[in-house]
């Protein structure tokens, strides 16, 4: 069970979130068969979305679409601070590694672009903001959306690993800010913290990578640990929707898709669930429009 554990630390000073979101990402990966950079471009996207979520209130969505000018097109994805997550990438076949160590690479695929960030307050008034890709590798990104955009200094790790086959074997991360009553002498010992942390691959590979991150990221300090969510891949989509998406479109579209294709078959983005449409089924929908 994936999951994200909520903390903060005892004086105050600074809060926490760590997760592990190995399922969700495999299951991204089972659901749009990626290839190894697409694995880990996508996952790291959904690790960051489900951070993003995890730290609104209410009722709330988060979308978050990352634009790249590169090979990988645009990561697009979908969270409720529910645990719920779903998402794609434009690319799926990409699948480039260093020679020297295997390691996978990811950032110069993404290339320049944006990292969009609209959240939904449930209030049908949804709020963009939007920050330059760094390094494209998305954990840094989201670490300078939150210190721009939020004005939040925030230290951010993520990463998915894969095993031999390319397939993922674990996925998580971190995300650790200061809070406003943070002394300075305790910014400048989990600022050293940070940076003597081992990196976030190492710590992922641990037996128990929840507790080794909560470890790096607090040392010797007592924490409290707040809330736990699940975490999930999951998608919302439905035959209703789609059918009330092939209503908007003219009839007269609907009548090409009638003749020449003799029926409709929509895939879902975000999960690659097929919906078919019969002649039937669309000549009801055309039926219904010119009522
Ligand atoms: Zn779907």
């Amino acid at each position: 069970m994936d999951k994200i554990i909520k903390t903060i630390s005892e004086n105050g000073a600074f809060r926490a979130y760590v997760l592990d979101c190995t399922e969700t990402v495999r299951t991204a990966q089972q659901k749009h068969h990626t290839l190894a950079s697409s694995t880990v471009a996508l996952g790291r996207a959904l690790i960051a979305n489900q951070i993003l979520a995890a730290n609104q209130k209410g009722d709330s969505q988060v979308t978050l679409k990352i634009i790249g000018e590169g090979a990988f097109g645009h990561i697009i994805s979908i969270a409720d601070n529910k645990g719920n997550v779903k998402g794609y990438i434009q690319n799926t076949g990409l699948n480039l590694k260093k020679t020297a160590n295997g390691q996978i690479i990811v950032g110069p695929l993404m290339g320049n672009g944006h990292f969009v960030v609209i959240t939904d307050y449930g209030t049908g008034k949804p709020y963009t903001s939007t920050t330059p890709l760094i390094s494209g590798e998305i954990g840094e990104d989201l670490a300078y959306y939150f210190t721009e955009s939020e004005q939040t200094p925030s230290a951010i790790g993520l990463n998915v690993l894969l095993n031999d086959e390319d397939c993922v074997q674990v996925a998580g991360g971190f995300m650790l800010q200061a809070l406003p009553n943070a002394a300075e002498a305790d910014i400048a010992r989990f600022e050293k913290r940070i940076q003597e942390m081992p990196s976030i691959s190492s710590l992922l590979a641990s037996e128990n990578h929840i507790e080794a991150l909560l470890a790096a990221v607090y040392g010797d300090d007592n924490y409290k640990r707040l809330a736990e969510t699940e975490l999930r891949f999951t998608c919302d989509c439905s035959r209703q929707r789609f059918t009330n998406a092939l209503r908007t479109l003219a009839a007269a579209e609907l009548r090409d898709m009638l003749k020449e294709d003799r029926g409709a078959e929509i895939v879902c983005q975000f999960c690659g669930q097929k919906y078919n449409f019969t002649e039937k089924d669309l000549e009801e929908i055309i039926n219904d429009k010119t009522e």
